[in-house]
């Protein structure tokens, strides 16, 4: 490690107390995005911020949403950029009677930092800002050129930052990209994603009739909730095996590389278990294995259905209509518009073409970079830096997100981390909250990663 990586990395220890207080302010903002609360203001903080900490900041209107504020620290063009990822809006606080204090009061008690969005992911723009302050005060500037996006509607699916995206390519060009998340393991490793799965999203629909029918008419009238039960049941075997033609044929293998980190990974399946309640899962077997699955399969997921008549008492009716809503999970490689044309011939095949299919619509694509990228290899070098050990390593994450816009759209190779949350965090729950350890080892990681990129 450099004589200046060192410095910087005490200097974060010994300013993060004043970043956890600047971080108060900015969670005191009850920035819900689903009710439109407190963006204006929220994004002009955000833009102080960053402008006081030596950005060049701009707010960009954006066609019906808030604003998104972008900035950018040029210190050298011959240098690499790294872009950094934010949103500053948060998730709604319902049900509050189960918070232990005001989700607006941000607080720090028993070692923790407590408030609606504090990690999801007020407190990651927190340790980029805490990174820079502390290159700033040793060095006189960060050793690259940095770019910070922050946009005000991520948890609502942010349905305006692609038209941003796309009418401004040119401001977000950078050589690597860090996304939001980036959390803990319970015992204190970082973890860094190098991409995350897509969602094929539709609602499948049996209609049957025009309308409903006396259910004595059962014995002659056909009932589409049997018909549609019955098409779902050959989507999928009872080990989560997917059964459309083809289903797997382009998705990505794993590589030895990524199996030797997932191999070493501190991941314990008992404690999910525990923690949900759930006495087997689907296909057991070790922490290797089921954590091998929950990143590589594919799935097939009923999440909603419903038809007929299901409030109290009894109501005897043969109903028209039975639908279904299903999200498929896809790993890279894995494109929605191919998968969602093999479910079609599946269903056709097998005598279900009448089920009709709606996609919908702007889900996210599955998406992964290698980790031989710039940006892997720094966030790597960076938290044996700043935790004395390498993180763990997940090709992609199991959920979805914005990677794929930044690698492909942009053309920007982008991973997730480092940054403040650890699988206790609450997000989208009642009680969120981060580690105060865990924001000060974020913060190093970050300014580790700024130097070693
Ligand atoms: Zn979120």
């Amino acid at each position: 490690m450099s004589l200046a990586l060192t410095d910087v990395l005490a200097r974060v220890e010994t300013d993060a107390p004043k970043a956890l207080e600047t971080l108060k302010e900015y969670v005191r903002f009850p920035t819900i995005s689903a009710h439109k609360r407190a963006q204006p203001e929220t994004a002009a903080f955000v833009r102080r911020l960053l402008a006081e900490n030596g950005f060049e900041v701009r707010e960009y209107p954006t066609d019906g949403g808030p604003n998104v504020v972008y900035g950018e620290m040029i210190v050298d063009e011959r240098k690499p950029t790294l872009l950094m990822y934010q949103h500053y809006d948060v998730q709604p606080v319902d049900p509050l009677n189960e918070w232990k204090r005001d989700p607006f009061d941000a607080a720090i008690e028993d070692g923790k930092f407590w408030g609606r969005g504090c990690a999801d992911t007020k407190g990651n723009l927190m340790i980029q800002i805490l990174a820079v302050q502390a290159w700033r005060a040793v060095e006189g500037r960060p050793p690259i050129n940095l770019k910070v996006v922050v946009e005000g509607e991520e948890e609502v699916g942010s349905p305006h930052f692609a038209s941003f995206v796309h009418a401004n390519k040119e401001i977000l060009h950078a050589d690597g990209a860090t996304i939001e998340g980036g959390d803990h393991l319970h015992e204190g490793t970082p973890k860094i994603e190098l991409g995350c799965k897509g969602i094929l999203y539709v609602e499948m629909m049996s209609r049957t009739a025009k309308v409903d029918q006396h259910s004595s008419y059962a014995a002659i009238a056909p009932n589409p909730a049997w018909r549609l039960i019955q098409a779902l049941t050959t989507l999928r075997d009872p080990n989560g095996r997917i059964k459309v033609r083809g289903w797997y044929e382009d998705a990505r293998r794993p590589t030895a590389r990524e199996l030797r980190y997932l191999k070493a990974s501190r991941f314990e399946s008992q404690a999910l278990k525990d923690f949900w309640g759930v006495s087997e899962f689907v296909g057991d077997g070790g922490n290797f294995d089921v954590l091998r699955r929950l990143i590589y399969s594919p799935t097939c997921t009923i999440c909603g259905f419903v038809s007929g008549y299901i409030e109290e008492g009894t109501k005897t009716v043969n109903p028209a209509v039975a639908k279904a809503k299903i999200d498929f999970r896809l790993v890279p490689n894995m494109k929605q518009e191919r998968q969602l044309g093999k479910l079609r011939e599946h269903l056709t095949s097998k005598g279900f073409g009448d089920i009709e299919l709606s996609p919908a619509k702007e889900a996210l694509e599955a998406a992964s970079i290698s980790m031989s990228a710039r940006v892997v290899k720094a966030a790597i070098k960076g938290s044996v830096d700043a935790y004395g050990r390498e993180p763990e390593v997940w090709p992609w994450s199991a959920g979805a997100s914005t990677h794929g816009f930044f690698n492909e759209v942009v053309g920007v190779p982008s991973i997730s981390g480092p940054g403040v949350s650890y699988d206790g965090s609450n997000l989208h729950a009642p009680n969120e909250h981060f580690r105060i350890a865990d924001f000060i080892g974020g913060a190093k990681h970050m300014a580790a990663m700024i130097g070693r990129f």
